[in-house]
C-alpha cells in the first residue's frame, strides 16, 4: 500500500493535493465509486461541477422529470440496510424524489466529506514518469492522483440549438438540464418548447397544464407510450421491499437490465388476434415493457417493427382528435423503439387542448431566435418564455469537454475522433490508470443496475493491482481490437444502429457528431457481465500491468 501511494507522491511533498483516485462526478456511478474505494482504504477525492449530488437527478429539474425505469428497480442493490430503510413514494419517482434519495445515500455513507463540488475538471494530463494524472479544474487548481476515474455521466453534456439569435432573446430562456431551483412559473405566460424529446415530452405535458399558450417545435418526433404511473402505499412498498432479491436477479437477467424481459415469440408466430392483444395489454400496463418487453424480433426485423409502429400509429391517431396534428406526431423516419421510447402522461392529449400549438419545423423552419420570440419561415412568434428541450452530447459529449491528454500528450477527443475504442468500455489504450465508469462501448439500459456492476468491476481491478503493488493498468492493443470489434458485430442488423439519434453519436447541434458510429455494445447486459467476470478470473491478463 505505502508503496503503491508513494509513486503517485514523488510529483510534490504536498498531501492535500495527492490521491490515490480521483473520480469525476457525484451521480448515482460517482457515489457508489468512492463508496467502494474507500473499503480498500484508498485516499479519494471526487469532484463535480454541481453544487450537490445526483449528477442527472440534481442538474435536471424541469417541470415533470422523472424516472422513466421502475424507482424500486433503480435504486442502489448494494446495501441491505439502504433498501430497507428506503420507501418509495411513486412507482416513477419525479426528480424531487430521487434527488432526495441520493442526498439520503451520500448522508448515510457520510461521503461528502471526500466531494469537492463546485469543482469543474478542466483537464486531466497522464505523466509517464510518475504513472499518475495531473487534473486541471476551471479555476486552476490543480491535483495529482495515480487513478483517474470518469463518472461523468452519458447524458450530461446539454446542446444548445445551433439557431441564429439565441443570445438575442429578451424573455425569459433556458434549457431543460440547467432548470433554475427556484422554478419558474407559467401561468398565463406564451411559452415555447423546442425539442420533442424524451425530456420534451415531460417537459409538455406539464407546461401544458398552466401556460396561456404553448408552442412546440417538433423537428423529430418520437413514438412514445403511456407511463402509467401511480403512488407507492404502504402494502405495495412492503412487498416490493420483500420481493428486491427477485426483481434484482431479474434486471440483471435482461438485455438492458430492466425488469421487462423480451417475449420470446417472433411477432409473426401468432396470429394477428394475438399479437393486437399483446400489443393492448402492453400499452396499459406501467413502464417500458411495450419497448423491452415486447416480441424478441421488433429492433430487428423490419415486418415486425413496421407492425408495432402501425400498432402505436394507430393509438396516436385514436388520442389526438385533428387527424392533420397527429399525423406530425407520428413519426416517419424511424420505426418504434429504435430510439429512446419517451413515456408519457396524457402527452398526446395535450395537443387537443386550444391553448396547444405544434409546429413542425420541417415544414417551416426556425429561421431565427428574435428578441421577441421565434421566427420561422411563415411567421413570427413572441414568447415570454423559450424552453430549449435540445438533449445532450450524449455518450462522449462529457468526456469531449475536459481535455484528458494520455502517453505522449495524445489527446482522447483526437484517438475517438472516427469512434470509442475501448477495452470492456471501462480501458482506453494509451491513456493508463484511467478507468471509466459507463463508458462508450459498455452497455447502456437501467442505469444503476449496469453502473453497480462497472464500479465492482473497476473495484475489482484496482485491488488486484494494489495488492500487487502494480502502478500502472493499460488495455493492450490485441485487448482494444477484439473488444471493438466484438462491438461492432455485436450493432449489426439492430434496426437502431440505422437511425440517427443520440445513442448513434448523432447530435447535429455539435460539430463532428453528423455521422453514426457505434456508441454502446448491444450484446445485453449477461453478456457483456461474462466478458468482464472472465477477464477478470484470468488474472487480467489481457491487460498491460506493471
Ligand atoms: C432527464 C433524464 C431522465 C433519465 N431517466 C432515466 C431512467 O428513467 N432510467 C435510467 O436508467 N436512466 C435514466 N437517465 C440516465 C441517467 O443519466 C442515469 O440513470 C444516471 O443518473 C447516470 O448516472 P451517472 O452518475 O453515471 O452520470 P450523471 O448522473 O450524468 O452524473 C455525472 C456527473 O458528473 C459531473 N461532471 C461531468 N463532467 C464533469 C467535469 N468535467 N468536472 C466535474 N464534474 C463533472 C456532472 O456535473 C454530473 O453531476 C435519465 C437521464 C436524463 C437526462
Amino acid at each position: 500500500m505505502a508503496s503503491w501511494q508513494a509513486a503517485a507522491q514523488k510529483a510534490s511533498t504536498d498531501p492535500s493535493t495527492h490521491f490515490d483516485a480521483i473520480i469525476i462526478g457525484a451521480g448515482v456511478s460517482g457515489l457508489y465509486q468512492l463508496y467502494k474505494l474507500r473499503e480498500l482504504g484508498l485516499k479519494v477525492l471526487v469532484f463535480e461541477t454541481g453544487t450537490g449530488v445526483g449528477g442527472t437527478w440534481y442538474w435536471n429539474r424541469y417541470p415533470g422529470a422523472r424516472f422513466d425505469s421502475e424507482s424500486y428497480t433503480y435504486g442502489y442493490s448494494f446495501s441491505p440496510e439502504l433498501l430497507e430503510e428506503w420507501d418509495w413514494a411513486e412507482r416513477f419517482a419525479p426528480q424531487p424524489e430521487t434527488e432526495r434519495y441520493l442526498n439520503h445515500v451520500a448522508d448515510r455513507f457520510d461521503l461528502r466529506r471526500d466531494i469537492q463540488f463546485r469543482s469543474r475538471v478542466a483537464a486531466a494530463h497522464y505523466q509517464e514518469e510518475t504513472r499518475s494524472w495531473d487534473v486541471m479544474l476551471e479555476d486552476g487548481r490543480r491535483y495529482c492522483t495515480r487513478l483517474l476515474i470518469t463518472a461523468i455521466g452519458v447524458l450530461s453534456a446539454p446542446t444548445m440549438p445551433r439557431i441564429a439569435g439565441v443570445d438575442t432573446f429578451e424573455g425569459q430562456s433556458c434549457h431543460t438540464h440547467y432548470w433554475p431551483k427556484e422554478g419558474v412559473s407559467f401561468d398565463g405566460k406564451r411559452v415555447a418548447v423546442i425539442g420533442t424529446g424524451a425530456t420534451a415530452v415531460q417537459t409538455i405535458q406539464e407546461v401544458a397544464k398552466t401556460a396561456g399558450q404553448l408552442t412546440v417545435f417538433q423537428r423529430t418526433p418520437q413514438w412514445c407510450a403511456p407511463l402509467h404511473n401511480d403512488r407507492i402505499g404502504a402494502d405495495e412498498m412492503r412487498r416490493i421491499r420483500a420481493g428486491y432479491p427477485e426483481i434484482f436477479a431479474r434486471c440483471g437477467d435482461t438485455p438492458g437490465c430492466f425488469i421487462h424481459a423480451p417475449d420470446p415469440r417472433a411477432t409473426h408466430e401468432v396470429t394477428q388476434q394475438e399479437r393486437e392483444a399483446f400489443w393492448e395489454k402492453l400499452y396499459a400496463e406501467p413502464g417500458f415493457g411495450i419497448w423491452q418487453g415486447n416480441f424478441r424480433d421488433i429492433l430487428v426485423d423490419r415486418e415486425a417493427n413496421a407492425l408495432v409502429s402501425d400498432f402505436i400509429a394507430r393509438k396516436i391517431r385514436q388520442r389526438v382528435k385533428d387527424p392533420a396534428v397527429a399525423d406530425k406526431l407520428i413519426p416517419k423516419n424511424h420505426g418504434f423503439g429504435t430510439r429512446r421510447v419517451p413515456l408519457e402522461t396524457r402527452y398526446y392529449e395535450v395537443y387537443n387542448q386550444p391553448n396547444v400549438t405544434l409546429v413542425d419545423i420541417n415544414e417551416t423552419p426556425i429561421e431565427r431566435i428574435t428578441p421577441s420570440g421565434v421566427k420561422t419561415s411563415d411567421a413570427e412568434y413572441e414568447f415570454d418564455l423559450i424552453i430549449y428541450a435540445t438533449g445532450f452530447d450524449a455518450i462522449t459529449g462529457s468526456f469531449d469537454r475536459i481535455d484528458i491528454r494520455g502517453v505522449d500528450g495524445c489527446r482522447l477527443k483526437d484517438k475517438w475522433k472516427s469512434g470509442p475504442q475501448t477495452f470492456l468500455g471501462i480501458l482506453v489504450e494509451g491513456f493508463p490508470n484511467m478507468l471509466m465508469v459507463m463508458g462508450p462501448h459498455a452497455g447502456l439500459g437501467n442505469f444503476p443496475r449496469a453502473a453497480e456492476y462497472s464500479v465492482d468491476w473497476v473495484t475489482g481491478l484496482v485491488r488486484h493491482a494494489h495488492d500487487r503493488g502494480l502502478t500502472r493498468i493499460e488495455p493492450t492493443s490485441a485487448g482494444v481490437a477484439e473488444w471493438t470489434s466484438h462491438v461492432m458485430a455485436m450493432g449489426e442488423g439492430l434496426l437502431m444502429n440505422e437511425i440517427d439519434s443520440w445513442m448513434t453519436g448523432v447530435n447535429r447541434n455539435v460539430e463532428g457528431k453528423e455521422t453514426r458510429k457505434i456508441m454502446r455494445y448491444s450484446g445485453g447486459h449477461p453478456a457483456f457481465r461474462e466478458h468482464c467476470d472472465a477477464v477478470a478470473a484470468d488474472g487480467y491478463r489481457k491487460l498491460s500491468l506493471a
